[in-house]
């Protein structure tokens, strides 16, 4: 394997302390990660899980808090599935490990009909054996390698196909109240991520083994998004930093906030802006302050 150069050992340190900040960052603002918790980390292969994982490791070892982490791979059988590379890679880390293997690809290719998406089916049996794994494992986290662009990109994909608006939560009780699932990378650009898996060279499993193609819509999203990125740069920090300050009073939720009862009794804040222009100055990601991020002192980037 080719050393880096001088220059991508300082892009390396650089980008890397980013993410242990972003994702500190995360985990404070949320309260993902508490002192005890044993965090099961799913690693697929691609490099979002790849990085979740080191910054993960790195954080543990700065944070005065003490947690645990297992890495898991589910092994879906798919042909071609190189066994070997996340064994050998995860035991040169030495963290904790295990490979699940479970051939959910022939139930897949049993009930779906040539031809047709076979994502959602493939993405509940990998959920349900994953969370078989965190309960074999006693896990008390489950951590999602998903970054913010997925999170922009799926809300984006539920205002235009599910008339919802609704993305992907940093952290979530799943439905039958045994696991909750956090997103650590949630502050983390995709650029970034894609970035850092260069330069350290993860040993990268291809995503296309089960011959599904890719989500077109999805896909379509990512391009309009990338394209928004190159004419207005801005844009997606913006749309994030959004999605961190919803204002149910101007959206027409009536389960989220009581249009039928308001009056001129009513103390609604931000309500006094009918005639107003909105004011624009959104910063890209809300900034924690300092002392909040000591409060917690996961982040402690040196
Ligand atoms: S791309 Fe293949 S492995 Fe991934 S969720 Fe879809 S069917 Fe499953």
């Amino acid at each position: 394997m080719t050393e880096l150069t001088a220059t991508q050992q300082t892009q390396l340190s650089k980008l890397e302390k980013k993410l242990r900040r972003n994702v500190g960052q995360a985990i404070a603002q949320y309260n993902m990660i508490e002192d005890g918790d044993r965090i099961m980390v799913c690693l697929s292969g691609g490099k979002d899980s790849y990085a979740l994982l080191a910054i993960l490791m790195l954080l543990q070892k700065s944070a005065p808090i003490n947690f645990s982490l297992v890495a898991v791979n589910l092994d879906q059988k798919q042909p071609g599935f190189p066994e070997h590379i996340l064994p050998e890679y995860l035991s040169s880390l030495g963290v904790e490990y295990k490979i699940v293997e479970e051939d959910t690809y022939a139930i897949v290719k049993e009930k779906i009909p040539e031809g047709k998406t076979t994502c959602s089916l493939c993405s509940r049996l990998r959920r349900a054996v994953l969370y078989k794994a965190a309960k074999s494992l006693n896990a008390t986290k489950i951590a999602l390698g998903h970054h913010r662009d997925d999170m922009i990109e799926t809300m984006m994909l539920n205002m235009f196909y599910g008339g919802k608006l609704k993305s992907m939560p940093p952290k979530l009780v799943s439905d039958n109240g045994e696991h909750v699932v956090i997103r650590p990378l949630a502050f983390c650009k995709e650029s970034e991520l894609i970035q850092y898996s260069e330069l350290k060279k993860f040993p990268i499993i291809p995503c296309n083994l089960c011959g599904s193609q890719p989500n077109l819509q999805r896909q379509n999203i990512k391009q309009m998004l990338n394209d928004w990125h190159d004419k207005f740069p801005g844009r997606i920090e913006s749309m994030f930093t959004a999605m961190q300050n919803v204002v149910p009073s101007h959206l027409c939720d009536d389960e989220l906030f009581d249009f039928k009862t308001i009056n001129q009794d009513s103390n609604v804040v931000d309500g006094d802006i009918v005639f107003d222009e909105p004011e624009l100055t959104a910063k890209p990601i809300k900034q924690q302050p300092e002392n909040t991020l000591q409060q917690v002192n996961i982040i402690n980037v040196s």
